[in-house]
């Protein structure tokens, strides 16, 4: 993707304004305008403000440097570039407006040259922590989600589950966790070997996710394990919830490369009511397990709570 840079210039010296919007288009910058200090905080507030910033330093509204603190005030992902465009070029002058959160500094009347590598190493800045933000999102999606299935990974489930766990704990509302497991996944894997598996395991993960409403969680932790939260009213409801999940992957028709594969899941599930005070999310994965463990004993293809077992 071509890499675009949007200024704002910001000056009440209109002539001087329009030298600098001149030179900046025929450099290809895209640029917007601005003749005082409020006009340009307007920009900058936008939700997709201009990323180089060259602000004069006396404006009336808010100066330069003014501009410079409200925009470092906030801890933004991607800052935009500064440069402060003034004729105080004393030391103490240039080294308050870098101690404000500038980059950098052009001295007026403006010498062409200077100003164009200026403006040319503020592109490359953008540039630079452009692709860094980029690589740390996609950084901070590979560490939360499960490559294969879309779904949050076990480390991220577990971080949303607690906070969702603490939530409804405050609210007295009610929990149902639950844990599911692919019957017989490592014969399906023999048979029709690792791609068709995997291919089970996707349609899976959306047929979940298609069950559940928006603010529920479903997330794979591992293997041809998934994990399901949903808040619910009663265990009878939860229960009628998993059973509809349960027909439906045994219903869906899975096929690979032309062969129809049967699959059916084991279900287990902990009901959670504020009455527990049981606040670890262990504990509840615990007791799904548990219930898993018992769905597999009883035949598989079943759901059983974790109340049942005691
Ligand atoms: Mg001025």
């Amino acid at each position: 993707m071509a890499f675009s840079v949007r200024a704002l210039i910001a000056d009440d010296d209109k002539a001087s304004a329009k030298l600098v919007e001149v030179l900046l288009k025929k450099w290809g910058i895209e640029v917007v305008v601005a003749h005082d200090g409020l006009e340009a905080l307007e920009y900058i507030m936008q939700f997709d403000p201009p990323s180089l910033l060259l602000l004069d330093w006396e404006m009336p509204g808010y100066n330069g440097i003014e501009l410079c603190q409200k925009v470092r005030k906030n801890d933004m992902k991607n800052p935009p570039y500064i440069i402060i465009c003034t004729a105080r070029d004393s030391a103490e002058h240039i080294a308050e407006g870098l101690n404000q959160g500038a980059n950098d500094f052009v001295t007026k009347p403006f010498n062409t040259q200077v100003l164009k590598a200026r403006v040319e190493v503020g592109c490359r800045t953008l540039k630079l922590q452009a692709r860094l933000v980029e690589a740390m999102t996609r950084l901070d999606r590979l560490a939360s989600f499960d490559e294969l299935t879309g779904l949050l990974n076990r480390r991220a489930l577990f971080e949303r589950v607690h906070e969702d766990l603490s939530r409804a704990m405050r609210t007295e509302s009610r929990l149902c966790f639950a844990v599911c497991d692919i019957d017989w996944f490592k014969r399906i894997n023999d048979k029709y070997g690792h791609p068709a598996g995997d291919a089970i395991l996707r349609q899976l993960g959306a047929l979940l996710s298609q069950q559940l409403r928006l603010y529920d969680r479903v997330g794979r932790i591992g293997g041809e394990e998934f994990f399901l939260l949903f808040s619910v009213k009663d265990i009878v409801r939860a229960n009628k919830v998993l059973e509809r999940i349960r027909q439906e992957i045994e219903k869906c028709r899975f096929e690979f490369e032309g062969k129809v594969i049967p699959v059916t899941m084991s279900f287990g599930a902990a009901f959670v009511t504020p009455d527990d005070k049981v606040e670890r999310v262990e504990v509840y994965f615990s007791h799904a397990d548990k219930a898993l463990y018992r769905s597999k004993e009883r035949g598989r293809n079943l759901v059983t709570f974790f109340n049942d077992c005691v």
